[in-house]
């Protein structure tokens, strides 16, 4: 049996109907952009993260990108910005001129509030906070460093659909929040989408006429925006799966409880769950000092699995031009190291995991 770490058919084959009948709706209704489906699915979304206002976008870096560039965050400006994050994060910072300044992550793979503060400086206009893997970040004490400190918070949800941080929905807590529909995630489009939310309705706007090269009449242009639509197809095949979250989040959670469980070995270390976060586990990410050999073990016996991140944005060619070398964030470049993305995904088998399980207990550095 040859496991993958993500079969992304599964999902679909599980509500195949109604993905079909809805794409096939989509094709024959002769409307494919910014439409009934986009409205529709703007509302449900909204409706089920508790934000007033959501806006569909073409995916999850335009919705970073706009989102700084709404909030007026730009050249000379600096954002805090985990350390260990998806280099996109850091993209929607830099993109606009702005400087991404990095915090070590904590021991759930988040960044470390404690340290925030000590990384603040005159220039800083906001927090981005990225809820890595399906968990919250410590909202608490983000919240209450971006009401002490005037600045700016928003959030990245694109691993964290539907996930919770003291019973409330992340995407409710910050100035705006970005998602990402991108197909392997937890509300995964058949393409590329995005979205953002937000409770303000003058910072919802801006995004409608961003989106749409800057008019929100057409060929009247307020300002040079950009193309950043949502389409119709992926709006109505987003509006099934979305119907199906909960379930599919509640099956992913199954499958990482006894994960948790069953998983023994002392070579291989155990994400750990925030207290107050119910995470929607978008990865199971276990640390192991040999890694390779554990990669290697788990190969010979046709298991694949993922690093979700070997290299952090600071050591990257992109971000040469900030200065950072090795060692600037110890944790980070551990955890670069360690990390490993077991196989998880909607629809697997009890077999499948069976045999990561065994193939895990099994291994032994030598
Ligand atoms: C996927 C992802 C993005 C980018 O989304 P795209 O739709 O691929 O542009 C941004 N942030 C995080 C944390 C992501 O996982």
């Amino acid at each position: 049996m040859e496991i993958f770490q993500n079969v992304m058919a599964r999902a679909y084959q599980m509500h195949q109907q109604e993905y079909e009948d809805k794409a096939l709706a989509v094709l024959r209704s002769g409307w494919y952009i910014l439409g009934e489906e986009d409205k529709r699915f703007e509302a449900e979304f909204a409706s089920y993260i508790g934000a007033p206002h959501c806006v569909g976008l073409a995916n999850g870096l335009d919705a970073l990108i706009l989102a700084f560039r709404t909030l007026g965050v730009g050249t000379g400006d600096e954002v805090i910005v985990c350390a260990n994050a998806y280099v996109a994060c850091t993209m929607g910072i830099s993109i606009n001129g702005a400087t991404p300044v990095f915090v070590e992550p904590d021991a759930y793979l988040n960044i470390d509030a404690d340290q925030i503060e000590a990384a603040i400086t005159d220039r800083t206009k906001a927090i981005l906070a990225v809820h890595l893997f399906g968990q919250a970040c410590d909202m608490q004490k983000i919240l209450e460093i971006t009401q002490r400190h005037r600045l700016y918070l928003v959030e990245d949800c694109a691993q964290s659909h539907g996930a919770t941080f003291d019973g409330r929905k992340l995407g409710t807590f910050g100035d705006i929040a970005c998602y990402s529909f991108y197909p392997t995630k937890n509300l995964g489009a058949f393409g590329d989408a995005g979205a953002i939310t937000t409770a303000s309705e003058s910072l919802a706007n801006q995004f409608r006429v961003l989106r749409n090269y800057g008019s929100e009449k057409r060929y009247h242009n307020q300002v040079v925006g950009v193309n950043s639509r949502l389409d119709e197809l992926q709006a109505g095949l987003l509006r099934v799966r979305l119907s199906h979250l909960d379930a599919l989040n509640g099956e992913r959670e199954g499958l990482c409880m006894r994960y948790l469980a069953e998983i023994q070995n002392p070579a291989i270390t155990l994400p750990q769950v925030r207290p107050g976060a119910k995470s929607v586990w978008h990865q199971f990410v276990i640390q192991s000092a040999h890694r390779q050999a554990l990669i290697d073990h788990l190969e010979a016996r046709k298991i694949h699995t993922i690093i979700h991140y070997p290299i952090p944005p600071h050591l990257s060619e992109a971000y040469r031009y900030l200065g950072h070398r090795e060692g600037d964030f110890p944790l980070c470049e551990l955890q670069a190291r360690q990390v490993l993305s077991l196989p998880l995904y909607n629809g697997m088998t009890r077999a499948e995991q069976d045999t990561v399980i065994r193939a895990l207990n099994e291994f032994s550095p030598s």
